[in-house]
């Protein structure tokens, strides 16, 4: 495995042309995305276009998403480095990585239990401790830890999942893309008061949300 600090430089490119310039603010996204080594992430063949700004494959008919993408969904979560965080669909890891870097315990679910071991083990050789894995259904969450402050789902889904939706925290953030099979809008959903309040953060795509709340197979 090639050492952490190799493609140093691809990421604060990464982070140049792709992030700030297209908004991307939070000091602290920026500086995790310019650190997690995210040509680890990817299958080997394709190293060489891990910092491009665009999905890649990594197996099982899923993709990795885009850097800014990612960037935008994370600072949408507003983390300070203290929630406790819901991810829906570890995939690579990548995002996963990201949010231990950035929030204090990242509970993450994967139905292809394949994904979930590599990531798994990639992570760890990475040497994050905070990370907690299930190769489950995420449509359902995961009811055992609830409530959580921020939540993410990184798959598209056709609409947001109750039962995720009911274990977002009071003042929780929840990320989610809603829409149809081939193209979806992220949505942000706050908790206040009891209340969710919904934004529209604007168009992406995503591979489906498989489960009972999700995409049928
Ligand atoms: N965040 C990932 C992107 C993963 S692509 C990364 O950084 O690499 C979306 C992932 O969601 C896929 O791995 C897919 O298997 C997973 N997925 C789809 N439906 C799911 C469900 N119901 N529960 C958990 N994971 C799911």
């Amino acid at each position: 495995m090639s050492d952490i600090n190799d493609f140093r430089l691809a990421r604060e490119k990464m982070v140049r042309t792709h992030l700030l310039p297209r908004g991307i603010k939070d000091p602290r996204v920026l500086e995790a995305m310019g650190k997690v080594p995210r040509h680890l992430f990817v299958e080997e063949a394709l190293i060489g276009e891990a910092y491009n700004d665009h999905p890649l494959p990594i197996g099982n008919k899923q993709t990795i998403s885009q850097p800014y993408i990612v960037a935008l969904m994370t600072e949408a979560l507003e983390l300070t480095g203290t929630e406790k965080t819901l991810e829906i669909g570890t995939g690579s890891g990548y995002q996963t990585a990201l949010l231990a870097e950035l929030t204090r315990t990242v509970f993450t679910v994967e139905r292809i239990k394949s994904l979930m071991v590599n990531a798994r083990d990639l992570l760890n050789k990475l040497g994050y401790k905070n990370i907690l894995y299930k190769a489950f259904d995420g449509t359902l969450g995961w009811k055992q830890y609830q409530p959580y402050d921020a939540i993410i789902v990184t798959a598209g889904a056709p609409k947001i999942p109750q039962p995720i939706l009911q274990q977002l925290a009071e003042g929780g953030r929840l990320i989610v893309p809603v829409g149809n099979r081939y193209s979806q809008e992220l949505i942000r959903v706050t908790r206040r008061k009891g209340r969710n309040i919904q934004q529209n953060l604007g168009g992406c795509r995503f591979v489906d949300l498989v489960g009972l709340h999700g995409w049928k197979e």
